[in-house]
Order: structure tokens, then C-alpha cells, then sequence
């Protein structure tokens, strides 16, 4: 038997969450079973296991990051004990996912964990991590360095961004820390902020095309009208990375900045990421990239029974950087 927090559906809009004990007869098909050492909590979590989103069948286990030890493999890559990492595709979200103590996953999603990173540490960063680091190795791609300029950071203290300020100010950047909860600026700074403003600022209240250039980059998990406003503040050959969508879906915005500046929009995704690039990052998060609040910042540790309302809570923008689960 083992534990895993399992979605249920009566007929109403929202899941029930339960703990539940399973047997392996209950895990879905996949060349690779793993013991589930940690898990986290993402925004996307709460929009499954809270608001019942992307769910195609119940009973669910949410949960869209694991790392653990391989405990059958019949894939020839695997064998029992080694240390893996799975995160994106379906897991989580149409496949069977991390808030369980047992998992079973098709080989091709799995990375093993790399030289660097421990499975609480992986888990520490997850998919907000993983998709911060992409966010940043995708600006230096399209030329971003520290000389160019200042780079601004939306939803700073989240997960996605929490990360990437603590990883563009070891690199060297003059980061702008941009937030709805000042009363989190002194964990900015802490992750290596320059300045922290209020994401008042950042949002724009009458369209205007373009702007006075601010920015030589911009990581956005928050879209809607912030992205609106930095696609307008960036400097000339600027960038900005979006992931996410916490402040909206809808952007509005102009031709002007992408023929008058040259700006590029750039897409991050983390869930269809070639499984080539997907790796690279993962290697760097354990080298040159890795965050110095892996062994600074106290992390929020919780068990199952805490996910249900840790979930609430995400999805009201109330969590501060990143929260692991312990399984087992
Ligand atoms: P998170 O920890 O909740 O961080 C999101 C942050 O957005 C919040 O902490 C808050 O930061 C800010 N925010 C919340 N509500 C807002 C609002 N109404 N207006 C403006 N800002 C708001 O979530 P996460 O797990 O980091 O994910 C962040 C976003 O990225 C989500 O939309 C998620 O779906 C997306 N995501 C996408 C990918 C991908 O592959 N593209 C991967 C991971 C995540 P402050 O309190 O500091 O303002």
C-alpha cells in the first residue's frame, strides 16, 4: 500500500481531495515506477487539483513534479535505484502525478537527477524553477548580458520569479523586483533584488504603444496587462520571456515596439520542452545556474495533508517562493 492524494469528482464543479491508500494495481501504465521522495507546489497544481482544470478522467492524483528513486524499470535507461526527476507532459495533470508516495511514468519524461542537485533540491526548484532557469538561458540566447542593462522580474516573489531573481542577480544582473506584496521586499533583496517596486507600476492603465525604454529584459509569469506595459518599457533589442498568466490571458499591444525597437517576445514553455534542452537546463540548474537559495532561504516544507489548503492558497497569490512536499 502506499499514500497519495487523490481527486475525486461527485458531480460538482470542484474535486474532492482526499488521501487515500492505493495499491500498485492502481497506478496508470508506464515503463517506470518511481518511490516519490518530494513533490511541489505550482500555480498549475492549484488549477487542477483546486479548480478541477485540464482533469480528463476521475479519479486524479495532481501533482506536476516529482523526483525519487527508480524502483522498477522496464526501460533498459532505468534501473532500480537511480535517482530521477520527473516533471511536464502529462504528469500531474492527464497522467497520475506527484502527490503520491508510488509513481508510474513512460520513460521518455523522465531526466535523471543531475550531478549537483539533490532530490530535495530539484524539488525546491520544480517546474517554477525549471521554467525560471528556461526563461533566462532563452534572454541570453537572444543576446541579454549584465552590461545591457537592468532586468525586471514580474511576480517576484512567486515561484517562477522567486527563482529567476535569485538566478539573473548571482549572474551578475541588476535585477528590478516587481510585486504586489511589498511587505516581501526584504525576502527580494535577500534573493538578490536591486530595487523592489509595487506591480502598480508595472501595469499599464492606458494603452500607449510605446514608452520611455527601461528595460534590457523582462521575466513575466504574470502576463495581461504587464506584459502589456513591458513589451512598451523595453530598451532597443530587448526581450521578455512569458511563462505564465497569474495577472491575465488577454495582452494588448502594438506593432510599434517590435519595428521601433526590435524587441522579441519570447515564448517559454516548459512542458513540451525537448527532452535535449530540457536536460542542458536541468544540468545547469545543478552548475552555473544554480540558485544560492537552495542553502539560504528557509523552505516551506508541508506533507499531503497540507496540500489541499497550500493549493487554495496559490491560486490566491498568497505563497511566497516554493513550497516542496515530503512523501513517505
Ligand atoms: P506562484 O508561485 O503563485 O507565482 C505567481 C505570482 O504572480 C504570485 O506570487 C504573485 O506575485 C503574482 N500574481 C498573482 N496574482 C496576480 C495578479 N492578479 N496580478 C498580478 N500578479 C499576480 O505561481 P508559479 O507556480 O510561479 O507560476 C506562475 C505562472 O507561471 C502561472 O501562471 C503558471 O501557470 C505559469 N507557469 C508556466 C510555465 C510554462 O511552462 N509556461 C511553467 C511554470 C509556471 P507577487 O505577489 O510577487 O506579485
Amino acid at each position: 500500500h502506499f499514500r497519495a492524494l487523490v481527486a475525486d469528482n461527485n458531480g460538482e464543479e470542484a474535486p474532492t481531495l482526499t488521501i487515500k491508500n492505493l495499491t500498485t494495481a492502481d497506478l496508470p501504465e508506464g515503463e517506470v515506477t518511481v518511490r516519490v521522495a518530494y513533490s511541489s507546489v505550482n500555480y498549475k497544481d492549484g488549477m487542477v487539483g483546486i479548480w478541477g482544470r485540464m482533469i480528463k478522467s476521475y479519479p486524479h492524483i495532481p501533482g506536476i513534479d516529482l523526483s525519487g528513486t527508480v524502483t522498477e524499470s522496464t526501460d533498459p535507461r532505468y534501473k532500480p535505484g537511480d535517482e530521477v526527476i520527473v516533471t511536464s507532459y502529462g504528469l500531474g495533470v492527464t497522467h497520475y502525478g506527484g502527490y503520491s508516495e508510488l509513481a508510474r511514468v513512460p520513460a521518455s519524461w523522465v531526466v535523471p537527477l543531475p550531478t549537483g542537485l539533490t532530490q530535495r533540491e530539484a524539488m525546491i526548484l520544480g517546474t517554477a524553477g525549471f521554467t525560471a532557469a528556461l526563461s533566462v538561458q532563452r534572454l541570453e540566447d537572444n543576446g541579454l548580458t549584465p552590461e545591457k542593462g537592468p532586468v525586471v522580474v514580474a511576480g517576484a516573489s512567486g515561484g517562477v520569479g522567486s527563482v529567476a531573481v535569485n538566478i539573473l542577480a548571482k549572474r551578475g544582473y541588476e535585477v528590478t523586483a516587481s510585486t504586489g506584496r511589498l511587505s516581501e521586499e526584504a525576502y527580494l533583496k535577500e534573493l538578490g533584488a536591486k530595487h523592489v517596486i509595487h506591480r502598480d507600476e508595472l501595469t499599464e492603465t492606458e494603452q500607449r504603444p510605446i514608452r520611455r525604454p527601461l528595460w534590457a529584459a523582462a521575466v513575466d509569469p504574470v502576463g495581461g496587462k504587464t506584459l502589456s506595459y513591458l513589451l512598451s518599457t523595453l530598451q532597443y533589442g530587448g526581450s521578455v520571456a512569458t511563462s505564465g498568466l497569474t495577472g491575465g490571458v488577454e495582452v494588448e499591444t502594438s506593432v510599434y515596439p517590435f519595428i521601433l525597437r526590435g524587441v522579441n517576445w519570447l515564448g517559454i514553455d516548459s512542458v513540451e520542452c525537448p527532452m535535449e534542452l530540457r536536460s542542458r537546463v536541468w544540468e545547469r540548474l545543478a552548475s552555473d545556474l544554480k540558485p544560492t537559495m537552495l542553502s539560504n532561504t528557509i523552505v516551506n516544507e508541508i506533507q499531503l495533508e497540507q496540500l489541499p489548503e497550500e493549493l487554495a492558497l496559490i491560486l490566491q497569490g498568497q505563497v511566497r517562493g516554493r513550497t516542496i512536499v515530503k512523501l513517505g
